[in-house]
């Protein structure tokens, strides 16, 4: 199967409502080594996604895409807030003249959302943020398109790695963002923004089909 916009319209909806869901346990985690605010910024940023993209008329992938991110970045305060919509923008352009999303061009775009991340953030693997999430899953959803899947199989793969990948902050010292103000009190606790990304990874994945 393939991703259409109207696909990825219904898919942003599962990840407002994944998000909404995990509010208090993302706002909780936040807590702990930041200010608190994540599961609220989440919720706030992807409930102002739905209803932009109901509101829109968006009739390609690059669309859809385009107008998250610009609304993650319009209604998203914090760190997380330009780091997902930077991730969104950059995915839009990776899909850029496709009516729809297969499994090589979803593997694509997530690359491309992480170099988003990267470009902004300047994180790096074990700096204890989202890319320890987002990098292995980019790694897993290439290797998933290479092997032939399509976007269920890609995002399902992606999904995956994320989980591994947001679990693997737990022992991590944070060396970005808000929680590396704790330098060695960091460690022991499970990044927000990793959770997140595994969290958005997985309704994407289901909403495919996964
Ligand atoms: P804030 O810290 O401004 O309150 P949020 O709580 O919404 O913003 O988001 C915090 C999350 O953002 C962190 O858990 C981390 O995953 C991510 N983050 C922070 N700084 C960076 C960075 N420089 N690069 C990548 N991710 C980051
Ligand atoms: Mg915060
Ligand atoms: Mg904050």
């Amino acid at each position: 199967m393939t991703c259409t916009a109207e696909d990825l319209v219904r898919a942003l909806r599962a990840v407002a409502a994944a998000v909404a869901d995990h509010r208090a346990e993302l706002t909780e985690l936040d807590r702990v080594i930041g200010d608190a605010d994540h599961g609220e910024n989440l919720r706030r940023g992807f409930l102002a996604v739905v209803t932009k993209v109901d509101s829109a008329d968006l009739d390609t992938p690059t669309a859809v895409l385009k107008a998250v991110g610009t609304t993650l970045i319009s209604t998203v305060g914090g760190a997380s807030g330009p780091l997902y919509g930077t991730a969104f923008l950059r995915a839009a352009n990776a899909v850029t003249e496709k009516s729809e999303v297969d499994g090589p061009a979803a593997a694509e775009a997530l690359r491309a959302a992480l170099g988003g991340v990267v470009a902004r953030g300047r994180a790096e693997i074990g700096d204890k943020t989202m890319v320890d999430a987002l990098s292995p899953a980019v790694d897993a959803a290439v290797a998933a398109a290479e092997a032939g899947g399509d976007v269920a199989a890609v995002l399902a793969a992606a999904a995956e790695a994320a989980d591994r990948g947001a679990e693997s902050t737990t022992p991590l010292v944070a060396r970005k963002g808000r929680a590396s103000y704790l330098g060695e009190r960091s460690a022991g606790h499970l990044d927000p923004g990793a959770r997140s990304t595994a969290l958005i990874l997985r309704a994407l994945a289901s909403s495919a089909g996964a």
